[in-house]
């Protein structure tokens, strides 16, 4: 149906979908659901039962939810100085969203809407910033990666930021390490991060910093331009109930705070958040179950398959089938996806390759055998 009142930018814009269907066949009765790089791991039952009780006994539902999260902002900022010790951030320091999306949406209004500027991301990479950029109407630049070692074109960054086609580049967006491929920043892309000028805006985007154990959160101390994205959707198992935050100068913080929607976060989401940050020490134990999982399945799979994989600093692997003198890559791709899908592993086709999450050792287990029936 045609629909004349939207504007051509929504009309063209493809909505994001999790779980894509596998193109020839229905999905089987139990799927490992490795495609969006979740914790493997609920909530333990003890935690849902103490959540239950604060919906039982503080949250009035009549009632709007704390609309300035100071509670949750507090423990956050004691959270984010454990991981950058000795620096240290108060609750200024924070802004709260719903799931780190919502940072990111709220940083390119803040930056770049208007027609005042246009962002910068390296692919492949996360989706999202391109496409929350296009739904604003906000022009995003590409620029490649290594083939190798997905290190970005930093040249071709910098003659984009240097020589700008249309609406100069007001952000800089780097997954930390990045998704799908699994790499950390380098010495050489955090140099030239350092060196781009203040009225450029560098977004790290650390949504697996529990599992890199590498953060940049340090620079938010001494550069204006800087801000780091976090979020409580992957190693602190609350993806159902999205919060992500954003650590920045205060006058930064508060920009987003000018943005954003009143009543951003639900009461429950808030309750969740400070709970899991509460028993942090338990819900993070796991980590280096997941981090020696992560090797071993990347050992199984180099062994026993042909499919070429990168180092990963995440909680997911990056690969790619070998090149085939028939069928084109990208068919060789499908066949895989394809094939996974049927077998009950669901995985990621993005950026020319497949994202693997880590699972239980069972799912990696199936993950492999399915791998090798190829
Ligand atoms: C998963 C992920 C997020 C988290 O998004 P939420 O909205 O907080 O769930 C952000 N950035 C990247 C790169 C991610 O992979």
């Amino acid at each position: 149906m045609s629909l004349p009142f939207l504007r051509s930018a929504v009309v063209q814009l493809a909505a994001y979908t999790p779980h894509v269907e596998a193109a020839d066949a229905p999905s089987p009765a139990s799927l490992d659901i490795l495609d969006t790089n979740e914790c493997p791991y609920d909530l333990p039952e003890a935690l849902k039962e103490k959540l239950a009780w604060h919906l039982h006994h503080d949250i009035a539902a009549n009632r709007y939810p704390d609309g300035g999260h100071g509670a949750l902002k507090g423990a956050i900022a004691q959270y984010v100085s454990e991981t950058a010790a000795p620096s240290t951030f108060g609750a200024d320091h924070i802004s709260v969203g719903n799931g780190s999306d919502e940072l990111i949406r709220s940083l390119l209004i803040a930056t770049c809407a208007g027609g005042e500027g246009s962002i910068l991301v390296a692919d492949p990479t996360f989706s999202m910033y391109g496409i929350l950029a296009r739904t604003l109407g906000i022009d995003v630049v590409t620029v490649g990666r290594s083939e190798d070692s997905f290190e970005v074109d930093l040249a071709a960054a910098q003659q984009a930021i240097v020589q700008p086609q249309g609406a100069p580049v007001r952000a800089v967006f780097m997954v930390h390490p990045n998704s799908p491929t699994g790499n950390a920043l380098a010495a050489a892309e955090l140099v030239w991060l350092e060196s781009l000028p203040a009225d450029i805006l560098v977004v790290v985007d650390e949504a697996y910093f529990e599992f890199s154990q590498q953060t940049t959160v340090a620079q938010v101390l001494h550069r204006s331009n800087w801000v780091v994205l976090r979020t409580f959707s992957k190693a602190f198992r609350l993806a159902a109930f999205r919060v992500g935050y954003a650590v920045a100068n205060p006058a930064l913080a508060q920009a987003l705070e000018k943005v954003r929607l009143p009543y951003n976060l639900p009461s429950l989401t808030q309750a969740a958040a400070q709970l899991a940050l509460a028993h942090r020490q338990e819900l993070l134990a796991v980590v280096p179950e997941i981090q020696q999982q992560r090797r071993e399945l990347a050992t199984a799979i180099a062994q026993h398959t042909p499919l070429r994989l990168w180092p990963s600093d995440a909680n997911f692997l990056y690969g790619r089938p070998p090149a085939q003198p028939g069928p084109p890559q990208k068919q060789e791709l499908e066949r895989w996806f394809n094939h996974l899908r049927r077998q009950g592993t669901l995985v990621r086709h993005t950026g020319g390759g497949l994202r693997i999450t880590v699972g239980t050792p069972a799912e990696n287990q199936r993950t492999l055998a399915h791998m090798q029936q190829l």
